[in-house]
């Protein structure tokens, strides 16, 4: 019999297995494998056992067997010229079913090769949703049929900030602070979307894709100026030069301006097969609407007392047509403040606290009040805060988000016992105001990922950071070896 004793870094897998038992023992990596469909293996789990008799792969479902695969490639060893496996049994199934990474490809460009790549390696993680931040204020994204100034005006800005500067629209510093640079026209067209649809598929991840409403949406006004309130503010037919948050919003008093949302959206649930559509819904202003006569008599028209509830109105009527469609609909939290439907799923990005001025629903409050939820806390998955590393090339928007207090992330924290089902999972999050390229978003995405991919999978059964990092100093290496630009642990 061939005994060898297997070194820790055959068993670093991230994330670690929910329950895996060390055996003596390899075998070659070519052993042909063979696969058992088991009824009571719950969605997306797997049995893997790897013995001297053969390698054995049992599951309920499709993905459940794709993940005992991604799980093979991180226990394969090279011996010289050779490949093994050492021996294992293993029984794996994820905490949660929402498992996500946001992109925003919106204020920089990734394009499709940096896409594909984020979803291969979310593939090796477990990691299944990958929200794609389509539209802004910044930059539209994508190509809607009917609709060619969107990517005429809406995909092309005609400056950016400087690396380094923080100009405020209107300020007196503002045109020093931009590059004069002209960024795009950058955008996906449809066979693009397609594209990247069936390679995340191949992949168990479905993409959840965002459309901004009423907010963020300044680069859809710079193409269509008579959808905004004030149509005169948007002469320049330029997006937003700046970061921060854009005054100009949809006019909801325009039947033609919700007329060209629906129809965007009646596009993207043809596009994008999944289950679920993101409407945004955060960070909207409400000062145009106050003054807009076509907004103040939409609000006389429907009988509702103020512009929040004029934005919970847009955003039932999202929800219908959306639901009409099949869909589900997610949005930031404050989009869930005002009488919106309980089947609306929330996306918690301000748990810990929501900051002065700012009105926002807690996750407690809301799945009192019955909506699904997944957590994106600011505090724990927003990936462009600093990492706190000792060197740091990059940039970030500001904050502290260590590896550390990424890997301390519970997203049942402060929620009932009996209303924890409504906690669909979690995401970290990758804004790109201060990300210009895929080598700064992989070294802010990694290794920080691979510690949320670990509690997005275990769950309370998570291991305790020092077993993860040590973990992680051996998974880094695979990393390295992928070309991926993965940042130290400290
Ligand atoms: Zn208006």
């Amino acid at each position: 019999m061939n005994t060898v004793v297997i070194g820790l870094a055959a068993l670093a897998l991230v994330p670690q297995p929910e329950k895996l038992v060390e055996k003596t023992g390899k075998v070659p990596a070519n052993t042909p494998i063979r696969y058992e469909t088991v009824l009571g293996i719950p969605p997306e789990g797997y049995r893997l056992t790897v013995a001297e008799g053969g390698i054995t792969v049992a599951s309920s479902d499709a993905a459940g067997k794709f993940y005992a695969g991604k799980t093979l490639e991180q226990l394969r060893q090279k011996e010289g010229k050779n490949n093994f496996y050492p021996c294992v049994e293993i029984e794996d199934a994820p905490a949660y079913p929402w498992r996500g990474v946001h992109i925003d490809d919106c204020r920089h460009f990734f394009g499709k090769e940096t896409v594909k790549k984020v979803l291969d390696l979310m593939a090796q993680h477990k990691l299944n949703r990958m929200h794609w931040h389509l539209t802004e204020d910044q930059g539209w994204r994508v190509d809607i049929p009917g609709y060619p100034e969107l990517v005429k005006y809406g995909a092309v800005r005609s400056a950016s900030p400087r690396h380094g500067t923080h100009p405020s629209k209107g300020s007196k510093e503002c045109a020093a602070d931009l590059d004069g640079t002209k960024y795009g026209p950058y955008y996906y067209t449809e066979a693009d979307l397609k594209e990247i649809v069936a390679y995340a598929a191949d992949r168990f991840i479905t993409i959840v894709p965002e459309i901004e409403l009423p907010g963020h949406v300044y680069a859809a006004l710079s193409a269509y100026p008579e959808f905004a309130c004030n149509p005169g503010n948007l002469k320049d037919r330029d997006p937003r030069l700046v970061w921060g948050i854009e005054k100009d919003v949809l006019c909801l008093g325009n039947d033609q301006a919700i007329k060209f949302m629906e129809n965007v959206l009646d596009y993207i649930c043809r596009i994008f097969p999944g289950e679920v559509v993101h409407i945004g819904g955060d960070e909207c202003p409400q000062v145009r609407w106050k003054t807009c006569p076509k907004c103040q008599a939409r609000v006389k028209e429907i009988g509702i007392k103020d512009e929040t509830e004029l934005q919970a109105w847009i955003t039932r009527h999202f929800v219908k047509f959306l639901e009409a469609r099949g869909k589900r609909v997610v949005g930031w939290d404050e989009y869930l403040l005002g009488d919106v439907p309980a089947s609306a799923i929330g996306m918690s990005w301000r748990a810990g606290g929501g900051g002065a001025g700012h009105r926002f629903m807690t996750p407690e409050e809301c799945v009192k009040n019955g909506h699904d939820m997944v957590m994106t806390p600011r505090t724990h998955c927003y990936l462009d805060y600093n990492q706190g590393l000792k060197e740091d090339p990059f940039q970030y928007i500001g904050g502290l988000v260590t590896l550390e207090k990424c890997y301390s992330l519970d997203p049942c924290a402060g929620i009932p016992a009996e209303l924890r089902k409504h906690i669909l999972g979690g995401q970290c999050n990758n804004w790109s105001e201060y990300t210009w390229n895929v080598y700064d978003l992989e070294w802010k995405m990694w290794p920080r990922t691979c510690a949320l991919a670990e509690v997005f999978w275990l769950g309370d059964k998570k291991p305790d950071f020092a077993d993860f990092k040590r973990r992680m100093a051996e998974h880094r290496r695979r990393l390295i070896a992928a070309k991926v630009n993965c940042a130290p642990l400290e």
